[in-house]
């Protein structure tokens, strides 16, 4: 028996208020993505596991509501505190079952913590508004209240950080919430949940792992539920968005991106491809903001694609538990072959590539740059979710901004330069809902994460993320 499965399990899932089996008559397999070993096998969720959560969450979120905000704000803290200790043990399941580097898995786990901290804070400022009245001896007040039992659906790309959003901004607005989590990647999530809910009044918090189509379906559906936030694939977030509409549910939806990068000739070109190679391969790609396509200024394009090889093809790439590596397995065979088939259909077409290394065993895809690639090219097209990047040479700014734009995405967007000018009009003009200039940051806990056309509406973090848990009501009283 090797290391992993004796560190491994395939967690219950929490429901009704305490850990319990998944009575689906269907099981989930759970593997290591760098040796394709099994890890387990996960109980999902029956018809009357999801009616249960619901009765749950319905009780849970009459109680919660009535908690007021210091208290709810103590008790998150508390189990942020507990998530922080229990760091090491939480990246080790995650990098177990989902393959990135191991300083990923924890950098992840500090992120996920910081985000519930933040909105535990602002659960304490949520604060209305009083309005001049119009009559003497009147009010006019704008109240907020919670929205009401929320149901999430997080993906298994980042399975701490995507799902903390959501728990975190339910809970500090006084909603109660049903996560499902991504049946990929159950443990990680499983773990962090059991650290905030031993601080929490029982069902308050609900984690449930199911068939997806099924989950749904049946809690978007239940007038128990009234908002849905999912982050995903377009289909799916197509898909969850019209039952949603049939109900007039609230929902926010993170659906990917395929995020341009501007590098004009004027920048550090050095510092722009250090901060672009790292920031593209972490989690081997699997990121929705994650830098995509390369417009580069024809004059430094020759020394751009050398240096951004370079980079790449230095980068070291194995299992992710080897504290050496810096780029792990893409998360299944299911996302290597779909990657691959990406960058095989655009070489056909003309893209020049030129990859590093990868392991054979496991599902590994080589980090990938494609040079030149024809603006028709699948690669540029459909969102690539791996380790490829794209570059293609530009004349005027007016060019790149064309390209840039001429995506169904829209949700991060990068750009290097030193002209103010530029910054003015990148900033102004590039369709994206994140925008980061001469760095990377595009999401951080206290500002909105969020996207424009395909890449979905609404959005998470900031003093935004926390509206989308609330209801307003206007009340005017007089005396
Ligand atoms: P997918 O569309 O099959 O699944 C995406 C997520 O949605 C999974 O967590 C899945 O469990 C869930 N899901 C699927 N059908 C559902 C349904 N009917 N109801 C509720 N949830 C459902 O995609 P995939 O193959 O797992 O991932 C590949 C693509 O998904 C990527 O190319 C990327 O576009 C997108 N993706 C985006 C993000 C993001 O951060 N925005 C995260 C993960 C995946």
């Amino acid at each position: 028996m090797s290391t992993t499965t004796l560190t491994y399990e395939c967690p219950p899932m929490l429901l009704g208020g305490e850990w319990r089996s998944g009575r689906h008559a269907q099981r989930s397999p759970v593997r290591n993505p760098a040796n394709g070993e099994l890890l387990g096998e996960l109980g999902l969720a029956s018809t009357d596991d999801l009616q249960l959560a619901l009765q749950t969450t319905q009780k849970a979120f009459e109680h919660w509501r009535q908690v007021p905000a210091h208290d709810r704000c103590a008790r998150l803290e508390r189990g942020v505190a507990r998530l922080r200790e229990n760091t090491e043990r939480i990246a080790t399941l995650l990098t177990l079952e989902q393959g990135k580097p191991l300083a990923e898995a924890r950098a992840e786990c500090a992120m996920a913590a910081d985000l519930i901290k933040w909105y535990a804070e602002e659960a304490r400022r949520v604060y209305g508004r009083v309005v001049p009245a119009r009559l003497p001896n009147s009010r006019m007040d704008v109240l907020k209240f919670p929205v009401g039992p929320v149901a999430a659906f997080s993906p298994w790309n980042f399975p701490l950080v995507l799902s903390a959003r959501k728990i975190g901004g339910a809970l500090a607005a006084g909603c109660s919430i049903i996560v499902k989590g991504a049946e990929e990647t159950p443990a990680s999530v499983a773990a962090m949940v059991e650290c905030l809910n031993q601080e929490l009044p029982a069902g308050v918090l609900q984690l449930i792992y199911g068939v997806p189509s099924e989950v749904s379906e049946i809690l978007i559906r239940s007038p128990i539920i009234r908002k849905v936030t999912f982050t995903g694939s377009v289909p799916v977030g197509r898909h969850l968005a019209g039952m949603a509409a049939q109900h007039l549910k609230r929902i926010t939806l993170e659906l990917g991106g395929h995020a341009p990068v501007i590098i004009c000739g004027d920048t550090d070109l050095q510092r722009a491809v250090n901060l672009m190679v790292q920031h593209k391969f972490r989690n081997a790609g699997q990121a929705c903001l994650a830098p995509t396509r390369f417009y580069v200024e024809k004059r430094i394009y020759g020394d751009f694609l050398d240096a951004f090889g370079a980079a790449m093809q230095a980068l070291r790439v194995g299992s992710g538990i080897e504290s050496s590596t810096q780029m792990g397995p893409v998360a299944s065979t299911r996302r290597q072959s779909a990657v691959r088939d990406l960058i095989e259909r655009s070489v056909a077409m003309g893209a020049r590539s030129v990859t590093g290394l990868a392991p054979e065993q496991g599902s590994f895809v080589a980090p990938t740059l494609l040079a030149d690639v024809p603006l028709n090219a699948p690669v540029l097209t459909e969102e690539p979710f791996g380790p490829v990047a794209s570059a293609m040479p530009y004349e005027t700014l007016e060019q790149a901004l064309g390209m840039a734009n001429n995506n169904p995405y829209g949700l991060a967007g990068y750009l290097f330069t030193d002209s103010a000018k530029t910054i003015l009009s990148v900033s102004e003009r590039l369709e994206v809902g994140s925008l980061a200039i001469n760095g990377m940051g595009v999401s951080v806990p206290e500002a909105p994460f969020g996207g424009v056309k395909d890449s979905g509406y609404g959005s998470e973090s900031g003093i935004e993320g926390m509206e989308a848990f609330l209801d307003t009501k206007f009340t005017h009283y007089v005396a």
